[in-house]
């Protein structure tokens, strides 16, 4: 993506460990790297397709005159965020803070952090067989979009399905959503494991009764294999009840270790159902 590059931006704030710091102040360099498409702006001439840098670095310096922390890997984690809760078009930031004179009693040219944070693009799979199932489900959804570092972007139909792994239960109701956040995946899964648990989840039976299920199916282009965390969804592949809702709102989001579309994934598997059916009936 283009990059719009503030360098060196001079701003005389008080953050650091030592009261010092946080009494006298000192001077930071703060870089930011902006990713954003200027094609627009770069076609047309016009700075409201672009985002004006000179507001970005009005708005850094303002940030971190009025707020202090004892590191600076705070300033730049807070200072990142609020870029891109702020700066819509802003996809993705890096910001580098430089202490030119770090009282360290040593002689040194300058000690700097540097972090890039982002807006990563998911989709989870939901879905309750217990109460009241789509209240369980519109409050979990709604739960994630109260929170400032989770947008919903678009949510499926929910479809009623039949259990899966443990069929002696109640029918389910599922669908999939898209969310931005700037959540890493382990807290991401965290925040999940809350929703659920504020639904009266207890996590007793595998596959059983459940108010609410919130899965990790895609997470950017992502592959994790963590013992408490497998991205894309380990078995997302035969589960039509993942796909199908997936299919109406991702259709074409590759699977990045199958190199399938999810639409590609749903008729696969639906051709895979249909032969499994002829077997039965032989
Ligand atoms: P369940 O909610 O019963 O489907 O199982 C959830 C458990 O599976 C969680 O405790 C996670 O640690 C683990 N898990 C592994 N991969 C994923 C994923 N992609 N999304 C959600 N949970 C996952």
């Amino acid at each position: 993506m283009d990059k719009i590059r503030i360098e060196n931006l001079e701003v005389f704030a008080n953050h650091g460990v030592f009261p010092e710091e946080t009494k006298l102040g000192q001077k930071f360099l703060v870089s930011i790297t902006l990713h954003v498409d200027t094609r627009n702006a770069g076609k047309t001439d016009d700075l409201s397709k672009s985002v004006n840098y000179g507001e970005v670095s009005h708005f850094a310096t303002d940030f971190l005159r009025t707020h202090t922390y004892h590191l600076i890997e705070t300033a730049a984690e807070q200072l990142a965020e609020a870029i891109l809760y702020t700066y819509l078009p802003v996809r993705e930031v890096t910001i580098a803070i430089k202490k030119p004179w770090a009282p360290i009693g040593l002689p040194l040219e300058s000690v700097a952090v540097e972090i890039t944070r982002k807006w990563h693009k998911v989709y989870l799979a939901v879905g309750s067989n217990m109460g009241d199932m789509e209240t369980y489900i519109r409050r979990g959804i709604d739960a994630m979009s109260s929170l400032k570092d989770c947008r919903v972007k678009r949510v499926s139909e929910l479809i009623v399905t039949k259990p899966y792994g443990v069929t002696e239960q109640e029918n389910f109701l599922n669908g999939c959503l898209e969310i931005e956040t700037l959540l890493l995946p382990l807290e991401l899964l965290a925040l999940l494991h809350e929703i659920e648990a504020a639904a009266d989840r207890k996590r007793e039976l595998r596959w059983g009764p459940r108010t609410l299920d919130l899965d990790i199916i895609f997470y950017d282009d992502e592959v994790i294999g963590l013992p408490e965390l497998m991205v894309p969804h380990v078995d997302m592949a035969n589960r039509s009840f993942v796909l199908k809702p997936l299919a109406e709102i991702a259709p074409y989001m590759i699977h990045p270790i199958y190199r399938k579309t999810v639409a590609q994934m749903l008729s696969e598997l639906k051709e895979r159902e249909k032969g499994n059916e002829k077997d039965h009936i032989v």
